[in-house]
């Protein structure tokens, strides 16, 4: 049944976030008109502001709305150690378990050839550029422990090889096809503190 061009516009919007399909999209679109006007301006105002001003840190590439993301600007952080992940939730998911504190550096994803997403898409290119911009020696593999996950790490380990540096690896205990933003946070401590070294 349509209800007429503006909500139905307004219910296929509200199927862009994940797992809103048609039946949720339309109680929320009636909640936010029947009950709750102002909330709905504000969500609109917000979410207009942030996909106009929301970028990549120009470091480390994680969501910011600053040329330098919070971490980056952090300088009482452990400039040793660069920690690898997939994607800026990721990075949320570690500092909040709370045991890491040197700096990130965050791919578009994952390699997938299929989707289009080769090494200069994720962002490989400036992730050498950062490595060799800092004073790093130990850098983290803390991509997902999926197909892709793991064979984006194999891709960084070959391109970093060269460098001196030591490339750890999250240890096993992370769900295997997991990824880390479900990873509880004991769970992500223990994967830090048994992170192992890769045999170059
Ligand atoms: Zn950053």
């Amino acid at each position: 049944m349509s209800y007429g061009p503006l909500i139905d516009n307004l219910i296929d919007s509200l199927q862009v976030l994940p797992g809103v399909g048609r039946k949720t999209a339309q109680r929320m679109a009636m909640h936010l008109l029947e009950r709750d006007r102002s909330g709905a301006q504000r969500l609109a105002s917000h979410l207009d502001e942030s996909a106009q001003k929301i970028k990549r840190c120009r470091c480390c590439q994680n969501l910011t709305e600053f040329e330098t993301c919070v971490v980056c600007g952090d300088k009482r952080r452990d400039q040793s150690i660069l920690c690898i992940v997939e994607s800026p939730s990721d990075l949320q998911a570690i500092e909040q378990s709370g045991h890491y504190r040197g700096y990130y550096f965050v791919l578009m994803g994952h390699l997938s050839p299929l989707d289009g997403l080769g090494p200069e898409e994720i962002g490989l290119p400036k992730l050498l550029e950062r490595v060799d911009a800092g004073l790093f020696s130990e850098v983290i593999l803390a991509t997902n422990a999926t197909v892709e996950g793991e064979a984006t790490a194999h891709y960084i380990v070959e391109l970093l090889r060269d460098r001196d540096l030591e490339i750890t690896r999250l240890a096993q205990g992370l769900p295997t096809g997991g990824e880390l933003g479900y990873a509880d946070f004991g769970t992500l401590n223990h994967a830090f503190t048994g992170r192992k070294k890769l045999d170059l």
